[in-house]
């Protein structure tokens, strides 16, 4: 998911992805299946079934899509669910698959469902309709595909539609990382950027990044600034502290809407329970969103209890933000 980034972020983000199994760090189940998966494929001369990975951003849903075709040894074509807008320009991308090749969606859940519709034959039988000729002339054919590997990812599976979903023969859920994997990562990127870094600052830039790599890759990068113009062109504990502070990032790694959720839930609602539309409506943030994106790690992280009766704050949710438990402030 790369829609939002300069040419330079994307260029860095190209250095800093991982290409094959070995590259990857973390999500170790998943990958273990995959590698099985992919053997197997490979031995039978098959396309790999067709693949769903789902999990919040940056988390190395495309990495793994990329890893993939890599490892098959195949083609890939990238696509989004907002891009495609009518059925032709799918149709389009996928006559000119090759033989086992990836088609890769990203943001699957946000495919028109005309489009969706079309995608089924394809992914069942290999098979499209198109359109040819026009006006009286105008008919349908049907056209033969090589056979292909469709890889969807979403952070919203929520949203995916039910024949959409069983159409998916592997389907994973991606985790938040832990710090030692981020720290590895860190270090991993470092390397490639050929700029050393200390195990504790690694630690550090580590258990500020929200669980995410892209996030741990994007402060090393800003780090990587400090160190450069305000330090000795070494990243150690103290420029990455310095320069952490700098950047206003949040101890845990938090988010400005991570923060608004806590704060919205303490200050307006005395820290819960409470539902999830309300909550929604308070921050202003679809309810989906807040369910698949932001409150897993909230979650993960203990800042917030999922309980029958809604979302409750924890001790240690008063504790990162400095309120007092039972205090209500005004707004
Ligand atoms: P998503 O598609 O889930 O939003 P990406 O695959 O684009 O996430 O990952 C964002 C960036 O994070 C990648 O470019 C890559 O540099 C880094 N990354 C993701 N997962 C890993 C990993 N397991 N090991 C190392 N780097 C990773």
């Amino acid at each position: 998911t790369n829609e939002n980034f300069t040419p330079e972020e994307v260029d860095f983000d190209k250095a800093l992805r991982p290409i094959s199994f070995s590259d990857f760090t973390g999500q170790e189940q998943i990958l273990e299946n995959l590698k099985v998966f992919v053997e197997a494929a490979n031995l039978r001369g098959e396309a790999l079934d067709h693949t769903l990975f789902h999990g919040p951003p940056g988390l190395g849903k495309t990495t793994l899509a990329h890893i993939l075709a890599n490892e098959l040894g195949v083609g890939i074509k990238i696509t989004s669910g907002p891009v495609l807008d009518k059925p032709g320009d799918l149709a389009g991308l996928l006559t000119n698959l090759d033989e086992r090749d990836v088609l890769f969606i990203d943001e699957i859940h946000r495919l028109s469902p005309i489009v969706e519709e079309y995608l089924y034959s394809a992914m069942e039988d290999y098979k499209i309709d198109i359109m040819i000729e026009t006006g009286p002339n105008a008919r349908s054919v049907q056209i033969n595909l090589n056979p292909f590997t469709l890889i969807g990812a979403t952070t919203r599976s929520g949203l995916l539609t039910s024949p959409m979903r069983a159409r998916f023969g592997i389907q994973s859920r991606l985790q938040y990382y832990s710090s030692e994997l981020l720290a590895t990562i860190v270090t991993r990127s470092s390397e490639i950027l050929k700029m050393p870094i200390t195990a504790d600052a690694a630690i550090e830039i580590a258990g500020r990044s929200r669980g995410t790599p892209r996030i741990c890759n994007a402060l090393l990068r800003r780090v990587r600034d400090f160190a450069q113009i305000k330090g000795n062109g070494k990243i150690d504990l103290e420029i990455s502290r310095f320069a952490l502070k700098a950047l206003n990032v949040d101890a845990h790694g938090l988010d400005e809407m991570d923060n608004k959720i806590l704060l919205t839930l303490i200050d307006k609602f005395k820290g819960g329970p409470v539902g999830i539309t309300t909550l929604a409506t308070a921050v202003s943030e679809s309810a989906e969103t807040i369910e698949e994106v932001y409150e897993p790690f909230l979650i993960q992280e203990g800042f917030i209890m999922r309980t029958p009766r809604g979302r409750e704050v924890t001790e240690l949710a008063y504790k990162h933000l400095g309120r007092i438990k039972g205090s209500v402030q005004g707004g």
